[in-house]
């Protein structure tokens, strides 16, 4: 049976809307785009470019972050993240997953509703509640005592307090502090109640959550808090942040991007629901109860990967606090550097250490600085270079256009650079290959001299002087 909650996550969005950013891509799927011949000659060539770069980088003594991973060995950690865990989500399959988790001994957060509302959570009218029953807290505690699992707290009533509007859900969101305290104050109470053990972790329903939050968690006792990207954060918060960064169809690719940073302890948090699975939901799973599975054999099979619960990142003291959220989402990389430079991308499915982030963006931008000017030197040095082969007065008159033409690109391209403010590195590319080029025909044409003026007075002045009734020399 469909959970009847439905926590909308971006990732859930992105397939609604058939916008995503890695497209709704089932991890085991042979049609993956990227595992077509093409596509894998076009990923290998990029390997390849942005290898050659690096190499020309460090020839530069632009500082590598290799040592960040040298010095206590690479550990990328994954934290799966299933929401929605009450009285009212499907059993069966919770019964099965963590059979699952046991046999490849995975461990993986449970988020529990304590009294999800009895109909619509997307009405904010009131209605009852179904308290979670004794049975699905015995299955959890289970579990949780077996190993496999960790528990956080998702909201009391995962109801939403906002009109219903798409997006707008939210069951924390817009309340006053206090009320928000009071509330995740009885739901931790809840839940520990139910299973019997502390529980710090809060998930917030939809994702959704404001400052206010951020205060009252800590009122309420709570040490991490897991919603995702580009949520309000606090400089000043105690918390720990633990973001949802994919989805499962995007595990394996999340993975495989993470071994390609230096970071030493990058972070994978995996947000999924019961709908994810096509046996459940014909509409929105993506993947079957056997691919599931296969999955998850293939995660315990990763040498380099643990996986870890919410509360086992704090246990550990992964450092996870406001100044890694900031790195990784709103201290933004310059928009003019270059791809290909290992310039941390916004929206990537890792969760990166801030000193990392640092030291690629510095690394980046002396990249990219060297990359710009060796395109305005290599754009220089061709019609510079090429003219030169033309007789000079034909030099002259080519060069002349060549750098009418060049200019008014160079025009027209600032031109759209002051209109369009999301000015990046593909427009001061086009900006600095034609400044180059002007300046490489301007050069030329300078060298070609001034037009030789074949006058009958200068033809004259060439010949040798010749008197009148004086005989021709022979
Ligand atoms: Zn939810």
């Amino acid at each position: 049976m469909p959970s009847p909650v439905g926590c909308w996550s971006a990732f859930t969005r992105r397939r609604s809307c058939g916008s995503a950013r890695r497209g709704p891509v089932v991890a085991v799927a042979p049609s993956d785009p990227d595992d077509r011949p093409s596509g894998r000659a076009l990923r290998r060539c990029l390997a390849l470019a942005r290898h050659a770069l690096l190499l020309a980088g460090s020839m530069l003594g632009i500082p590598d972050q290799g040592p960040l991973a040298a010095e206590s060995g690479r550990r990328i950690t994954v934290v799966l993240r299933y929401d929605d865990y009450c009285s009212q989500s499907p059993t069966d399959f919770e019964t099965w997953l963590m059979q699952v988790l046991d046999r490849y001994q995975i461990r993986c957060t449970f988020a529990v509703i304590p009294r999800i509302c009895a109909g619509n959570a997307y009405d904010p009218r009131p209605q009852d509640v179904v308290p979670l029953d004794a049975t699905k807290a015995a299955i959890l505690r289970r579990a949780m005592k077996g190993g496999v699992a960790g528990a956080a707290v998702h909201g009391l009533t995962h109801q939403t307090t906002r009109p219903d509007q798409p997006g707008q859900w939210s069951e924390f969101a817009g309340l006053p502090e206090a009320e928000q305290a009071q509330r995740l104050a009885t739901a931790r109470r809840e839940v520990e109640q139910a299973l019997g053990q502390p529980v710090t972790a809060f998930v917030p329903p939809w994702n959704s959550y404001d400052a206010n939050t951020l205060t009252a968690l800590e009122t309420a006792g709570y040490t991490i808090l897991s919603a995702e990207p580009d949520r309000p954060i606090l400089p000043t918060s105690s918390l720990q942040f633990a973001p949802a960064t994919c989805d499962l169809a995007g595990l394996r690719q999340a993975v495989a991007q993470a071994r390609r940073l230096p970071d030493a302890r990058s972070l994978i948090t995996v947000l999924f629901h019961s709908y994810d699975v096509s046996e459940l939901d014909r509409d929105q799973g993506n993947l079957s109860h056997s691919a599931l599975e296969e999955l998850f054999a293939w995660l315990a099979g990763q040498k380099d990967v643990v996986t870890r619960t919410l509360d086992d990142l704090v246990a550990e003291g992964m450092p996870l606090g406001a100044d890694r959220f900031a790195a990784n989402y709103i201290e933004r990389p310059g928009p003019l550097l270059l791809p290909f430079t290992g310039a941390p991308r916004p929206g990537a499915a890792v969760y990166r250490e801030p000193q990392a982030i640092v030291l690629a963006r510095w690394r980046a931008t002396r990249l990219s600085a060297l990359l710009y000017f060796t395109a305005a030197g290599t754009a220089f040095a061709l019609p510079f270079g090429a003219l030169r082969l033309l007789t000079p007065s034909r030099r002259r008159r080519v060069a002349t256009l060549a750098l009418a033409l060049s200019a008014a690109g160079l025009a027209l391209t600032l031109a759209y650079c002051l209109y369009d403010s999301q000015t990046g590195w593909i427009q001061l590319s086009v900006l600095v290959t034609l400044l180059g080029a002007a300046l490489g025909c301007a050069a030329s044409r300078g060298l070609a001299g001034a037009p030789v003026a074949l006058s009958p007075s200068a033809v004259a002045g060439a010949m040798p002087p010749y008197h009148e009734g004086e005989p021709a020399a022979h």
